[in-house]
């Protein structure tokens, strides 16, 4: 489906980002990984998705924190891969706190990997996706880049912050056959849920299995959480020439969250 063509995944060593580079190999494309992690599991990723699929697979650890690594790793796709045809931004992180004891430090750091490593990454990537005509720039923000939860103020701006880049990059590169979008998950059983569970639970007093039952589900009126491999169908679909007419929207996927 989408052999032949090249893709960064940011924030692709485990989570949601590791589907979608998965997905993408899967789907015969070249892939370059991206995120922290233990080497000996980055390795085994990226030679399992190499082997298994017939498609180059790179990884770079650039941090996301710096526009100077973020450029650095876009040139290095280009030269190895040829271009850059899918940018998927992912990488983030979180940290929940009431915003009058958040850390200013855990603000910056937030804004910088869920919102600033997205520019730095779209401005590298943009000029060759022009050059070829096609392109293909997802951006994984949240159903808090639509509506607000008390304690994560950092988040819920950058999230919301990225879904007006990406409605303006759309403008930007509509009759260049490049689209940009974004995704708004609800909430998925990763790592970053998986903290944020005994983070909550301090901030709001309650127990794990409380957080889980009356926060974090109870803003799902499905009551499940979305798997990863639900929001790997939709970046495929937007990846795919399916997507081309589809440009500066944000596609929710949080069973009805976002509905109420
Ligand atoms: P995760 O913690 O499992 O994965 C985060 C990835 O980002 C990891 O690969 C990590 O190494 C990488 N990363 C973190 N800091 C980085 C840095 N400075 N430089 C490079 N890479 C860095 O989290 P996830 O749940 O898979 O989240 C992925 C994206 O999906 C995030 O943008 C998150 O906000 C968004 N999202 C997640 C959920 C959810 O419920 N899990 C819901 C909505 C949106």
């Amino acid at each position: 489906m989408l052999k032949g063509k090249s893709a960064i995944v940011t924030g692709s060593t485990s989570g949601i980002g590791e589907g979608i580079a998965t997905a993408f190999a899967a789907a015969g494309c070249n892939v370059m990984l991206n995120g922290f992690g233990d080497a000996q599991k980055i390795e085994k990723l990226w030679a399992g998705l190499e082997k298994g699929n017939g498609v180059k697979v790179l990884y770079s650890p650039a941090d996301m924190t710096r526009p100077d690594q973020i450029a650095d790793m876009v040139k290095s796709a280009e030269e190895i891969f040829g271009g850059v045809d899918i940018l998927v931004n992912n990488a983030g992180i979180q940290h929940v706190a009431p915003i009058d004891e958040f850390p200013p430090e855990k603000w910056d750091a937030i804004i910088a990997i869920n919102l600033s490593s997205a520019f730095h990454a779209i401005r590298s990537a943009l000029p060759g996706m022009k050059k070829r005509k096609w392109g293909r720039i997802i951006n994984i923000a949240s159903a808090h880049g639509l509506v607000a939860s008390p304690f994560k103020s950092a988040y819920v701006a950058a999230k919301h912050g990225i879904i007006g880049m990406t409605k303006t990059v759309a403008l930007e590169v509509a009759e260049q056959g490049v689209t940009c979008n974004a995704i708004c998950p609800g909430y998925v059983k990763t790592p970053l849920v998986e903290g944020q569970i005994s983070d909550q639970a301090k901030a709001r007093n309650m127990t794990p299995a409380e957080v889980v039952k009356n926060v974090i589900l109870a803003a799902q009126p499905t009551k499940q959480f979305v798997t990863v491999d639900q929001i790997n169908a939709l970046t495929l679909f937007l990846a795919d020439n399916n997507g081309a007419s589809i440009n500066g929207t944000s596609i929710s996927i949080d069973g009805g969250w976002t509905a109420q």
